[in-house]
């Protein structure tokens, strides 16, 4: 295990420790007998996909009055599932997969629900985050259950290092210790909706976590290097006309291959911290900046290639000469995109990347 490892399982721990809640699925179920528990956690983890836990559970609530096996699915009309499954995000899709779903239980499975993740994902609706949280509630059976939160958390915390959840569950079956399998997708989910959202609120976070999470401590660290700097956030349409340094802070929304240049470079999705300045005879940070802004522009600095793609998100100045010591601070910080808008300096970029 690598330091960053050690840290994730911690961090593991300690959200275990603190939440202390059951999936909002396995709430619904409880009370049930076994064949009937499967069937309600296979029907509402169906119809939780892109759907607020509240709806799936008030959904399900109702839907569970007059739907407690797949004889019931079956003989209800579809207008009447369309209205109950309706709350429900995408419910016209959802009824037709249930209704589907019943049919295919009752000739394949002798109505029950099979106990595999290769027959569960066979079945329409379920995808593999689907037929995996079946397998863990329902069955008590190892797997992991990688969703959005999954995939973006263990990203931010370096443990996986992935494009997709699908790579992301791959991922953690080869590393994450046993003990950890089922626990982990309710631990981030309560987690990811709560604190550590896409934009995270790292100010509500517990101190505990805070102390040895690496992208709360990576963004604290660029904090001392813009205030160390005296750098300004500089609204777009207010940049100075002085001679000076700059970070623009840029959003990659989804990975890309982009020829910078002659070279072909991978942009991960994720934040982009570019370091430029304008001490030029006829630069000023105003001109330099705008010109690096502008849709119609000639490309000419590699930063230019990699906005054609991305939107700056925020403007960063300060008076001076400071380029060079300020991508080595950024160095010590973030990974680089190597020999990127530095050719005429020692540095070994000018540009870092910081998971979303
Ligand atoms: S400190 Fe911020 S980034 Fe780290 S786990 Fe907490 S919310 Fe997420």
């Amino acid at each position: 295990m690598n330091d960053f490892d050690t840290t994730f399982i911690k961090f593991l721990d300690i959200l275990d420790e603190k939440l202390k809640k059951d999936a909002v699925v396995d709430k619904i179920s409880k009370n049930s007998d076994k064949n009937e528990r499967a069937f309600k956690i296979l029907i509402s983890t169906v119809i939780s996909a892109r759907t607020k836990d509240e709806t799936t559970a008030k959904v399900s609530k109702e839907l569970f009055k007059k739907v407690k096996n797949p004889k019931d699915l079956v003989q209800i009309p579809i207008d009447e599932l369309e209205k109950l499954v309706h709350p429900a995000g995408f419910y016209k899709t959802k009824a037709k997969n249930l209704k589907k779903l019943g049919e295919i239980l009752i000739d394949k499975y002798n109505s029950n629900v099979p106990n595999s993740i290769e027959e569960l994902v066979t079945l329409p609706g379920v995808g593999r985050k689907t037929a995996n949280l079946v397998m863990t509630l329902a069955f008590d059976d190892y797997a992991i259950c990688v969703d959005t939160h999954v995939h973006r958390i263990t990203n931010r915390w370096y443990y996986a290092d992935t494009e997709s959840p699908e790579n992301t569950e791959m991922d953690l079956r080869k590393k994450l210790p046993k003990n950890y399998w089922k626990k982990i997708n309710n631990l981030l989910v309560v987690f990811g909706q709560e604190t550590c959202s896409p934009i995270p609120k790292c100010d509500k976070c517990f101190s505990e976590i805070k102390k040895i999470c690496p992208h709360y401590n990576s963004l604290k660290e660029i904090e001392k290097i813009y205030a160390d700097f005296n750098f300004k956030k500089t609204p777009k349409t207010k940049i100075p006309k002085d001679k000076g340094t700059y970070v623009l802070k840029i959003k990659m929304n989804s990975p890309k291959t982009i020829l910078v240049g002659k070279r072909e470079i991978k942009f991960k999705k994720g934040d982009y911290f570019y370091i430029g300045s304008a001490m030029g005879d006829s630069m000023n940070l105003y001109n330099r900046i705008s010109r690096h802004l502008s849709d119609s522009k000639k490309k000419r600095w590699h930063i230019d290639y990699l906005l054609e793609f991305s939107n700056v998100k925020e403007v960063n100045v300060t008076l001076g000469r400071f380029e060079c010591d300020v991508s080595q601070r950024f160095n010590l910080v973030l990974d680089s995109i190597e020999s990127f808008g530095c050719s005429d300096c020692k540095c070994k970029s000018h540009l870092y990347y910081i998971k979303p």
